[in-house]
């Protein structure tokens, strides 16, 4: 199961392949959603060219960078945690630097130099460009700060290298920032307002990763639908383009298309997608391609239209099942998956029932459920009081994912029998023996590896399962191999 916010990678050390050349060590840990992982990739690569190899062991490096989350307080207080444990080795290690990245360091600024005096260096997320010159600063004794975010910034002509890679799926970002603004939500205040990544650019990366064996990306954002190139600028001075921009503009449901046909035989994922932008043409675009993954990640928060609309999310529960009924009937097969908030302020006991009501209907096949957690500077913390007891958040949330869990594992069930094309991305976890791949819908299944290896697209017999993983075994290879 893909995870947004995937626990299991949380804090990973990234490394890459080493330079005999470079001299200089930088340790890199990664924290929070996929975007922050793709942005160290593109981070490793600006420091690369600046001599520095990377390093999974922190008391050697001289450079230490850390790319923060904001989206809830507790992975503020993970990073926090680190911080200390940074402090107690540059105890040892006089000469190492410690440069706080992404979302936290957008939100702290220079607050961060003061209260934790351990960090030199501090770079949001639209700065990295600059981090050449933010470390000789700090070489030079001084602290450096670039926080400012940008209107145009999409890193498109950084070719990320690819860290603590499988060498079959990667990340291909394709827009930044968001003007969505929740109200419960940081990410616009961190990352800035929505611009778009020039679709050459993309279909470039696309092809030069068919070309290095990848075999499926994930084009990425923080709300893919809303993607928009009209040769650049934010989204929202779209309106000011010119006739002949807005006439060779290139939207969501154009760059799949694009996408799909520039490697016909790569799988193409996309997350994460907002309902409320997500337009009729993008599930028509998904049902024409068959190597389009029939994958949908939709949060939705909350089932209740009073707690939508105090969210700002633009869409009603009744809207909402309309997109859900189109994708059913354009692509029948079509996994679903959920972002869901217990216990935003006001939630009261009816608002919760219309959350699991809403459930009962989609009958999500993953869900990320998370109780709300007051952000300062969004909307919510400014107007709200976060008055739903702690206790009642837990078993408002407790109720939420007992029932994601029954309709996981019903999801899962309906693949059994079935036969069904998997990329092999590894060996399972759990046996030598046994590969461990995804079929279209993004579900977990292992099988018997025999000859077949990793990258290979298999006609996997699914013969039975477990609540989040398929158990099968190898047919034959897929017309896609
Ligand atoms: N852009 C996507 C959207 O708005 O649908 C995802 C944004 S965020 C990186 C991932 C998830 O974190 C959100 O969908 C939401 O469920 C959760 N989240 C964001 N802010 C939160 C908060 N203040 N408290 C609890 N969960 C939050």
């Amino acid at each position: 199961m893909e995870k947004i916010i995937n626990e299991e990678v949380q804090g990973t050390t990234l490394t890459l392949s080493k330079n005999e050349k470079s001299t200089r060590k930088l340790y890199i840990e990664s924290y929070g959603c996929q975007m922050n992982f793709s942005d160290s990739e593109i981070v490793a690569s600006i420091l690369a060219k600046e001599g520095f190899n990377t390093t999974q062991e922190l008391a050697e490096a001289d450079l230490v960078l850390v790319n923060t989350c904001s989206i809830r307080e507790k992975a503020e207080l993970t990073v926090r945690k680190r911080l200390e444990k940074f402090n107690a080795v540059k105890k040892i290690n006089p000469k190492m630097k410690v440069g706080v990245l992404g979302c936290m360091a957008e939100r702290l600024k220079d607050k961060f130099l003061d209260e934790e005096k351990i960090v030199d260096m501090v770079v949001g997320p639209d700065a990295y460009k600059d981090l050449p010159n933010l470390i000789q600063e700090i070489d030079e004794g001084r602290n450096a700060v670039n926080v400012i975010l940008s209107k145009d910034e999409t890193y498109g002509d950084i070719a990320p290298v690819r860290l603590n890679t499988n060498g079959v799926t990667a990340f291909v970002s394709i827009t930044r920032g968001c003007d969505n603004m929740c109200t419960f939500c940081v990410v616009p205040f961190t990352r800035g307002r929505e611009r778009s990544r020039n679709p050459v650019s993309i279909i470039e990366e696309v092809n030069e990763l068919w070309g290095k064996g990848f075999k499926e990306i994930t084009l990425l954002g923080q709300n893919v639908d809303s993607y928009l190139w009209y040769g650049g600028g934010l989204k929202k001075d779209f309106e000011k383009a010119s006739e002949i921009q807005k006439a060779t503009s290139v939207n969501f449901a154009k760059l799949l298309e694009l996408c799909a046909l520039a490697q016909p035989k790569m799988r193409v994922r996309f997350s994460t997608s907002n309902p409320q932008d997500m337009t009729l043409d993008v599930i028509e675009t998904m049902s024409k391609f068959e190597n389009i993954c029939n994958y949908i990640h939709l949060p939705v928060q909350s089932g209740s239209n009073r707690i939508l609309k105090a969210m700002n999310r633009l869409h009603t529960r009744e809207q909402y099942f309309e997109l859900i009924d189109n994708i059913r009937q354009l692509i029948p097969d079509c996994a679903i998956s959920q972002d869901m908030i217990s216990g935003f302020p006001t939630e009261t006991e009816e608002d919760h029932k219309d959350t699991l009501s809403l459930m009962e209907y989609v009958k999500y096949d993953y869900g990320f459920m998370f109780a709300y957690s007051e952000r300062p500077g969004t909307l919510a913390a400014r107007k709200l009081a976060d008055d739903v007891p702690e206790n009642t958040k837990k078993r408002r949330l407790a109720e939420v994912i007992a029932l994601q869990r029954k309709h996981g594992l019903f999801r899962t069930q309906q693949h059994v029998g079935k036969t069904q094309e998997i990329l092999i991305e590894g060996t399972s976890k759990k046996s030598d023996s046994h590969w461990m791949g995804r079929n279209s819908q993004n579900t977990v299944a292992v099988f018997p590896k025999e000859h077949y290896k990793i990258g290979d697209f298999v006609m996997v017999k699914i013969n039975d399962c477990t609540s989040a993983t398929l158990i099968g075994e190898g047919v034959d290879y897929s017309k896609n191999n």
